[in-house]
């Protein structure tokens, strides 16, 4: 069986099946470094670019760099509270994010495609968004992609 995705292209289509996108976020996230999950010092806060093509544009964000190990982003994008529970302690709803764009010459690279992380980088959670039809969701669009970084 080959793998399906869906393309999502308008804000519209967004909201179907992401309805709390902007209306149920919860303004928890890391405010300060937490601790790296692998050795367990203190990560570092950090900014992506200001040209970061993939709708990250100066976002804050936290990482430990003696093991280049992505910690969260500092913020309340994607913390939908629709999204299912993390199993660490207390247990917490994840945060959506994105794989860059869509890059029709590489479907291997998952580029624009929905997945979720541990809210607080305490866990190395990561999972693909599927639909009920089993399809990976793509994000479709750099207008699209600005739009829902508001
Ligand atoms: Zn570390
Ligand atoms: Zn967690």
């Amino acid at each position: 069986m080959s793998t399906k995705y869906r393309h999502l292209t308008t804000v519209d289509e967004v909201l179907e099946l992401f309805p709390g996108i902007y209306k149920q976020r919860t303004t928890d996230f890391p405010t300060y470094a937490p601790l790296c999950r692998r050795c367990n010092k203190r990560a570092t806060s950090k900014d992506t670019k200001k040209d970061n093509p993939n709708g990250n544009a100066g976002r804050q964000y936290y990482e430990c760099l003696p093991c280049n190990n992505y910690l969260g982003f500092a913020d309340a994008r994607g913390n939908d509270r629709a999204n299912s529970d993390c199993k660490c302690e207390p247990p917490i709803s994840r945060k959506r994010l994105l794989v860059g764009h869509w890059d029709e010459s590489n479907k291997n690279s998952r580029a624009g495609q929905v997945f979720y992380v541990c809210r607080h980088g305490k866990s190395g959670f990561h999972k693909f968004h599927e639909t009920t039809e089993k399809e990976f969701v793509v994000i479709d669009g750099e207008e699209l992609i600005a739009e829902l970084g508001r």
